[in-house]
């Protein structure tokens, strides 16, 4: 070992030039995978306005890790497509014309007919996947449900690795025209937005939903609805655009007195004795308080977007 006065270039520096080499793309859709997510953020993503928070060296190799197991995953549909005849193809971009969609499912599996169906593959940490493998994110299904309506299929896998590979989930799924009848009316507003310019609407600050923990044999269960600051608040790249640099702070601190002061009116005693119920629901929150929360003025929100 010896010491040297050179300062020499670090892996962070290599991980830097890899973010930093990155392509630029333009966007002239709206993508399925920003489907579900703040319509808001979507729409700015579209317009190409400046992101106000750059992507992380670590986020970024979090999503190249993604990459190597899409890979991996395709890498043996390939060869079973020689051996067995399939006709696969993958990230082929579809497109719903009318309105104005677009996305890359990443595996099509197109003949033999008992074998067609589209195939998204997501990538996801250890706790990710302990929700993950209890239910479908949400934004996850309508990607593969716009897949599946772009692409007329009847059929469609949503699949989930653990990053560390010990573990995967799949979600087989068929076509459900009561998501795809969501998805058109999101697009609807987004598409009314675009030809107005107006700006979509913001979504709600804080979200009231039952958690699940999970118990030490990995085993999900379901707690009482909390208050929560709302997922699609913390992905998102404009912030400062729309609600400043700290909400997520102001966000989290006013859950906190929510959850407090529900737990408070849980815990009176109530008329015939003992405390309250405590069951969930949003008569636990004083209504002067549950009204303030949300708001349409782009002072609270949240969101996530992907290409
Ligand atoms: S700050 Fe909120 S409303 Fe604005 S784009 Fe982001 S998530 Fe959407």
């Amino acid at each position: 070992m010896h010491q040297t006065a050179t300062k020499r270039l670090t892996h962070e520096d290599a991980r830097q030039a890899l973010l930093d080499a990155r392509p630029d793309w333009e966007q002239n859709n709206w993508y399925s995978s920003a489907l579900g997510g703040c319509m808001r953020g979507h729409y700015y993503a579209r317009k190409g306005e400046e992101r106000t928070s750059s992507l992380d060296t670590k986020t970024f190799m979090k999503m190249e890790y993604g990459k190597f197991v899409e890979e991996a995953e395709l890498a043996g549909w390939e060869i079973l497509a020689v051996e067995k005849g399939l006709e696969i193809d993958a990230q082929k971009r579809l497109t719903q014309k009318q309105y104005h969609l677009s996305g890359r499912p990443d595996l099509r599996i197109l003949a033999p007919s008992e074998e067609k169906r589209i195939i998204e593959i997501k990538a996801t940490n250890t706790r990710s996947f302990m929700y993950v493998k209890n239910k479908p994110n949400p934004t996850h299904v309508k990607q593969l449900q716009s897949y599946m309506w772009m692409d007329n299929m009847d059929y469609g896998e949503l699949i989930y690795f653990k990053l560390d590979w010990a573990d995967m989930v799949v979600w087989e799924m068929e076509r459900d025209e009561n998501v795809i009848q969501e998805i058109k009316h999101e697009l609807i507003i987004l598409n009314r937005c675009w030809e107005s310019g107006e700006l979509p609407p913001v979504p709600d600050e804080l979200v009231f939903e039952p958690t699940l923990f999970f118990d030490r044999f990995g085993n999900a269960k379901e707690k009482a609805a909390t208050w929560r600051v709302n997922w699609q608040a913390k992905y998102c790249n404009y912030h400062k655009l729309c609600v400043g640099e700290n909400w997520e702070e102001e966000a989290t601190k006013k859950s906190r007195a929510l959850n407090k002061k529900a737990e408070h009116e849980r815990l009176k005693p109530n008329p015939t004795g003992g405390a309250g119920t405590g069951e969930g629901g949003h008569d636990t929150v004083p209504e002067e308080t549950a009204g303030a929360i949300p708001d349409s003025d782009g002072k609270t929100a949240v969101g996530t977007e992907k290409k």
